[in-house]
């Protein structure tokens, strides 16, 4: 078989989503938001060969947002006793089908949440860290750093600021799992620290480096780190790829056909284990909070290779 040349792969997406409108806006519920460009486009792969292949505005930093959701649950299993069993009795692995702030689900199902990548899933996680971390933020931080090998990787002060200022719906979901007794530290603490890990600023290319060990059974590469089990690394790939979207989960799965999450600065992490993972970034978000040109580039991408894990 020929071998796929992602970087004119890469050209050719570029050109065509750049040319495409879509109907999108710019997340604005976060103010600080609202002011990145709505023109940048981005995308970045990093193969299991050592090959990296960019586009467009890849090497710019933005907002992650909810993909640092995927993060805070790596962290959480690898740095909590027993994790997995304190993670998965606290918060569960079903889709919610519901938007990524919602509230209705949590009051009849008695405050724990549908999945970790939901605000209220992420904040149970974030709860979990929280209890386990002298200086949660530093540690995450630097967790990170680790895992792209890149130590200017840093948080937006401004954005996590903005965030408090507004995040009311973090509130409600916080304190209305804290009343089931499913919050154990104080709301605030959680939420400063939860703020603070999605005002995360990283380029597509640290994204898809950090992402790189969920497309090699939870190994680094090119190390070969234990970042977590194979076990573990096909769980998290099979929660990214049943709800990593919220509502729109079975849509990314039928139109890309890859693991992935998204979060509301406009950014997507997609995983194709055993092959690369690759990041994109376009800031107009659809109906459901997902990035319009990220969502389709994606689809491009594994129609034009022909490849995607089904
Ligand atoms: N920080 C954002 C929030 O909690 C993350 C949401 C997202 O990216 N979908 O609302």
């Amino acid at each position: 078989m020929k071998p796929i040349d992602y970087q004119v792969i890469l050209e050719e997406i570029h050109q065509s989503i750049q040319r495409q409108a879509f109907a999108g806006e710019v997340a604005s519920y976060i103010p600080e938001l609202a002011k990145v460009n709505p023109q940048k486009i981005g995308i970045h792969i990093c193969d299991l060969q050592g090959g990296h292949y960019a586009v467009g505005d890849s090497n710019e930093a933005f907002s992650v947002q909810s993909i640092v959701k995927v993060l805070l649950l790596v962290f959480a299993i690898t740095k909590v006793d027993y994790a997995e069993e304190v993670i998965w009795t606290r918060v569960h692995v079903e889709p919610s089908g519901t938007p990524f702030n919602s509230l209705v689900q949590l009051e009849y199902e008695q405050g724990i949440p549908r999945n970790p990548f939901i605000n209220a899933g992420a904040l149970v996680v974030s709860d979990i860290i929280v209890r386990s971390c002298q200086d949660a933020k530093t540690e995450f931080l630097h967790f990170v750093q680790s895992l792209c090998s890149n130590t200017r990787v840093h948080y937006n002060e401004a954005v996590a600021q903005s965030e408090k200022a507004t995040g009311f719906r973090n509130r409600a979901l916080i304190n209305l799992m804290k009343s089931f007794g499913n919050i154990h530290n104080p709301v605030d603490k959680v939420l400063d620290f939860y703020f603070q890990a999605c005002s995360l600023m990283m380029t597509c290319r640290e994204l898809a480096q950090t992402f790189l060990f969920l497309a090699n059974q939870g190994h680094t590469y090119p190390e070969q780190q234990v970042i977590v089990t194979k076990s573990q690394s096909k769980r998290i790939n099979a929660v990214m790829q049943t709800c990593g979207f919220y509502d729109e989960a079975g849509e990314f799965s039928f139109r890309v056909g890859l693991p992935g999450k998204s979060g509301v600065g406009g950014g997507i992490v997609a995983v194709h284990p055993g092959q690369y993972s690759v990041a994109v970034w376009s800031p107009p978000l659809n109906k459901k909070g997902n990035s319009a040109k990220g969502m389709r580039a994606l689809e491009l991408l594994t129609t034009k290779t022909g490849l995607s894990i089904f």
